[in-house]
């Protein structure tokens, strides 16, 4: 008898479009993971797939908690009792480029491969994007690949590389700086290795994060009091997205020496651009350079999703401010170029 070996995946499922249906108050997760493999049909077959249904939500209600839980389910994974090759975890798309960041720091050197998929469209919806999406995140998740990523649209990419840039289209995550780690084409899953960390050390779940960290985003104008306020509801991290190549207004409106007193207070600033695309360098201009003059952080390429998570990471572990601008000043899964 020829028995071929399946691959042993581990779905885990956490509500999203993907596994929603209507309610009296609008779209609501109703489906769980059994329910979504029987709509998948014939394509799950070629895998062993075990369903853990472990939240039922909208992604806007994931948090820092819910976090926490989807990667300790992820972990539970990847002992070797339990044999399984990757994780599927389905999300809504809305959250899901925050998840996959916060993950891929949450679990340190994955062993298998951790894919994270969703839906613009219930899975039941005849014309939904669902079952590709499925299929694409089961392939990667196969593949033996070590680290998290997302899975959209026939494209994989890094889990801290993704971001959502549309509302309603398929196409719905991009690669931000930084090449689509995978893709499906006529050939099947064609990997590109070189954009895709190498991981060698062992596990460690890393789950300890401090969800204390604020995104502002600059506008023209804005008055400096709002860091008196941030310093008062004890934010211990916060992220700017500043203007293009990286400036922050001083005349007028002192921005810069509200930054002094923040990392006085023992606040930690991160700095990044508005702009989606490329890097941000503050060393350029006087308006970038008297922020760095103040101890701030660069964000440089890194996604704003990637910067505020990796904050709360390194928050997270240590108290020391000083291990916080080590840890923040590497890449720990692609997410920067420094
Ligand atoms: N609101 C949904 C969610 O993020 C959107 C989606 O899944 O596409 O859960």
């Amino acid at each position: 008898m020829n028995q071929t070996y399946k691959k042993k995946i581990l779905l885990l499922t956490t509500g999203g479009t993907i596994a929603s249906g209507p309610t009296n108050e609008g779209l609501a997760p109703v489906l769980n993971g059994d329910k979504l493999l029987s709509l998948l049909g014939p394509a799950s077959n070629g895998y062993s797939i075990t369903v853990r249904d472990i939240l039922s939500l909208d992604s806007s209600n994931i948090q820092p908690e819910e976090w926490k839980l989807i990667a300790r389910s992820t972990a539970s994974a990847f002992s070797s009792q339990e044999g399984y090759d990757g994780v599927v975890i389905t999300h809504g798309t809305d959250t899901m480029a925050y998840t996959a960041s916060i993950l891929s720091f949450m679990l340190r050197n994955p062993p298998i491969p951790v894919v994270i998929t969703g839906s613009q469209l219930p899975i039941f919806h005849p014309l939904t994007d669902a079952l590709e999406n499925l299929r694409t995140a089961f392939a990667m998740a196969a593949s033996g690949i070590r680290g998290v990523f997302v899975a959209f649209n026939r494209k994989i990419i890094l889990g801290t590389r993704a971001v959502k840039v549309r509302t309603t289209g398929f196409d719905a995550f991009e690669s931000v700086n930084s090449p689509c780690a995978a893709w499906i084409d006529g050939t099947g899953l064609r990997v590109n290795h070189d954009a895709i960390p190498l991981v060698f050390d062992p596990f460690s779940l890393e789950d300890h994060i401090c969800g204390s960290v604020f995104l502002l985003k600059l506008t023209p104008g804005l008055d400096p009091g709002i860091f008196d306020m941030l310093g008062k509801m004890n934010y211990r991290g916060i992220v700017i997205e500043a203007f293009g190549l990286g400036g922050l207004h001083f005349i007028r409106r002192d921005l810069i020496s509200k930054l002094q007193m923040t990392s006085e207070l023992g606040i930690t600033v991160v700095v990044c651009s508005q702009c989606l695309y490329e890097r941000s360098d503050f060393s350029i201009y006087q308006a970038g350079q008297k922020a760095l003059e103040q101890g701030v952080l660069q964000g440089f390429d890194m996604t704003t999703e990637a910067a505020v998570t990796k904050l709360m990471w390194a928050l997270g572990k240590t108290e020391d401010l000083q291990e916080v601008r080590r840890l923040f000043s590497q890449s720990l899964f692609g997410e920067v170029v420094i």
